[in-house]
């Protein structure tokens, strides 16, 4: 029965009470796409560039960059309103080295030259790629968004959004380094919008590799330092009237749906089989519901005890 309804589930998301909580998919290849697009999502909240070139032994030229993303672009093209397709700049290195990308071994990947981090040593990828991406979206008509992973400070922010804004590239950043949450209002002021990379913020923020078969009790969203780190990055969005959206495995836990709802995120991103399960449940209670659930859980003294008592608030 709960399949039947699972199945049956239309988008867009929204509350038992109309609150809408936009629910996006997280791709890695112009396939995933299409076959996103097909079903309910509301667009693309985290596109995986990295995963296109793990094969790759040389840099990709810029021509063929720009067509592996129109492939994820065209599909949401011409659907109007708020129709938006997150792009995130390459997270090479730790668990995805890319051989044109990470040279150096290196003691400690996880904690490494990752990311926008790259972009130091070697500009041109991130230029280059910046270059495809503003190449790939001529003449469609679909809003790109473009993000960078594992920011830490103010200023990387603001040069990566002057790299982005050159091309009229609209930018943000992801939350995934605890650093940033803790200065959400002054690096939200550089950029766009936040994007919380819940998987990575987690393995920060209780110091616990996301890898690792022993830490799954510490590497839980449900952690309520985790939760708290993720009410930071929101209320700096309410504050400053951009969006912040969740992007890791947390977004498509439904209970924990609800939960960041509740927190003031303003969308959802999950692989896109995950989608109708979270759309039903936050069909199913109230925003006043999701709010009493994130006040209990960020302030429940560990993980089980905030999962149970947010599950009960919202009747799940
Ligand atoms: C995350 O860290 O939550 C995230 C979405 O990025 P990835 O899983 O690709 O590191
Ligand atoms: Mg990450």
């Amino acid at each position: 029965e709960y399949l039947n309804r699972v199945r049956q589930w239309r988008g867009p998301g929204r509350t038992a009470d109309g609150y809408s909580e936009q629910l996006l998919a997280n791709v890695g290849n112009g396939s995933a796409a299409e076959a996103a697009a097909k079903g309910e999502s509301e667009g693309i909240g985290l596109f995986r560039t990295e995963l296109c070139f793990l094969n790759a032994p040389e840099e990709p030229t810029v021509a063929e960059q720009a067509e592996i993303y129109r492939s994820v672009l065209a599909p949401y093209a011409g659907r109007g309103g708020h129709t938006h397709v997150v792009i995130r700049t390459l997270d090479a290195g730790s668990d995805k080295p890319l051989a044109f990308a990470n040279f150096e071994a290196e003691e400690n990947p996880a904690l490494g030259v990752r990311g926008l981090r790259l972009a130091k040593d070697n500009p041109n990828l991130l230029s280059h790629q910046l270059d495809a991406i503003a190449e790939a979206k001529n003449g469609l008509d679909v809003d790109v968004w473009v993000m960078a992973p594992m920011v830490a400070t103010v200023s990387e922010a603001r040069s990566f959004a002057a790299e982005c804004r050159k091309r009229d590239l609209w930018p943000g950043v992801m939350v995934e380094v605890p650093a940033v949450a803790l200065k959400a209002d002054q690096v939200l002021s550089e950029v766009e919008f936040f994007s919380i990379g819940t998987n990575d913020l987690t393995q920060y923020a209780m110091a616990s590799d996301r890898l690792s078969p022993h830490l799954t009790e510490l590497n839980d969203p449900w952690q309520p330092a985790v939760l708290s780190l993720i009410q930071m990055a929101a209320q700096a969005g309410l504050k400053a009237n951009k969006p912040v959206g969740v992007c890791g495995e947390a977004a498509a836990d439904p209970v924990l749906a609800c939960v960041l709802t509740g927190l003031g995120i303003t969308s959802l991103s999950m692989a896109a089989p995950a989608l109708p399960a979270v759309g039903l449940q936050l069909g199913e209670v109230t925003i006043a519901q999701c709010r009493q659930a994130a006040a209990a859980a960020v302030s429940a003294p560990d993980a089980v005890t905030a999962r149970t008592k947010a599950a009960t608030i919202l009747g799940a």
